[in-house]
């Protein structure tokens, strides 16, 4: 099956499941064993099999399976949210000491995450992983065992070279991660580009109105990551694991009509007196543009960043003044959104390490929806009059 076929009916055989030609939800939290010696194998994960839903469930089979075959992973395990899938996947994967080398610029719960919980091991943040003389540098004399990045990086939409940071996680016998929510497997798939592992936030593009998080990639490895999700605890729910299957049938469809509009409301805004800087791969001036055309020949996703002129009160005013577009911290939605990194999702950040990222009291964070892009250029035009006035 290609592509879109597998977006529709990967990893689900109606025959299986009574003939129900849309996946049905199993809700309950105490299924029959047929014999003790049956209990005991599924238990202890000898034997395939439903016995509690924080070991695993059909429905999150289902969803396994089906973003497994999209990324051309082997094994996939669901979580409750991104963060929990990220957190359990470096419980699982990493010990005390070992060093994990992380882009500096991502989401901000995920740096946090990793300052808090993770200060046993020694996390190593890189100003620019492409920047193979800062990543030999920082790591010179260092065995790293993690290497951890964003595809496209948030806010600031910096493409990940994967394959050199492929080529360097392999000399170092480390694990290369990548989180690839903001590009999906729609745009690109990581693991075809020598990357060990990928995430994703499901909250994200491929839900959208409920949360979930995935970890994808070699059996060994999810399989480690799936001893651990038994016991850390945060699955997904039946009802939030169906809407994902939901979401992945129009994933495909949603995701390149939304590449479509962003790359014309970032060439609009690129051309406005208002903005200073437009952050968008697609735009041929990017820094990113080569790098884009590479990792993401059919489109650059639907997420795009810009700054304004004049101050940051000018900015939370030009948001404010917003009348379709709504101020959400969510992003990938069906609708269009604005977030303002400063002072919400990149806030935890200490003030020099966000400034470094590029998280300017000016900056917006932009989510395109499905929108008629002419009315979400007029609601920009109109709300872009506080600042060149
Ligand atoms: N990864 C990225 C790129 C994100 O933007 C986010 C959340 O915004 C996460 C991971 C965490 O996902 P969740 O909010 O589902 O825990």
């Amino acid at each position: 099956m290609r592509f879109d076929t597998l977006a529709q009916h990967g990893g689900y055989d109606p025959k299986e499941h009574r003939g129900h030609r849309s996946e049905p939800i199993y809700v309950g939290v105490a299924p029959v064993q047929p014999d003790s010696e049956t209990a005991r194998r599924v238990f202890v994960g000898e034997e395939e099999g439903i016995i509690y839903p924080r070991f695993g469930t059909e429905n999150s089979r289902m969803v396994e399976k089906r973003l497994a075959l999209l990324e051309g992973g082997e094994a996939a395990e669901t979580f409750a949210t991104g963060l929990a899938a990220i957190n359990c996947m470096l419980f699982a994967l990493t010990k005390p000491k070992d060093i994990v080398v992380v882009q500096e610029r991502i989401y901000g719960g995920t740096t946090q995450s990793l300052k808090v919980f993770f200060s046993d091991r020694r996390v190593i943040f890189v100003k620019d992983m492409n920047d193979l003389d800062e990543l030999s540098q920082k790591t010179k004399g260092l065995r790293p065992k993690f290497v951890f990045t964003e595809i496209l990086s948030n806010p600031t939409l910096d493409v990940l070279d994967v394959k050199k940071l492929a080529e360097f996680s392999r000399r170092n016998k480390a694990k290369l991660v990548v989180d690839s929510t903001f590009a999906t497997p729609v745009l690109s798939r990581p693991l075809e580009f020598g990357a060990d592992i990928v995430i994703h936030s499901t909250t994200k593009f491929i839900n959208i109105e409920n949360m979930g998080g995935i970890v994808i990639g070699q059996k060994s490895d999810v399989q480690m990551v799936h001893e651990a999700a038994k016991f850390y605890g945060a699955t997904c729910s039946q009802y939030d694991l169906k809407e994902t299957l939901k979401g992945i049938r129009f994933l495909p469809i949603k995701v390149r009509r939304q590449s479509e509009t962003a790359l014309e409301i970032a060439r609009f805004l690129s051309r406005h007196r208002a903005i200073k800087q437009v952050y968008y791969p697609g735009l041929p001036n990017s820094r990113n543009y080569y790098l884009a055309k590479k990792y993401l020949p059919d489109g650059c996703g639907g997420m795009l960043a810009f700054e304004t002129h004049g101050t940051g009160k000018d900015t939370k005013n030009f948001i404010d003044t917003l009348a379709l577009i709504s101020n959400v911290v969510n992003l990938g939605s069906t609708w269009s959104n604005v977030t303002y990194p400063q002072e919400t999702t990149h806030s935890i950040l200490d003030p020099e390490t966000r400034l470094s990222s590029g998280i300017t009291e000016t900056f917006v964070r932009f989510s395109t929806g499905l929108e008629d892009a002419d009315d979400l250029l007029e609601d920009l035009d109109q709300a872009l009059r506080k600042i060149s006035n």
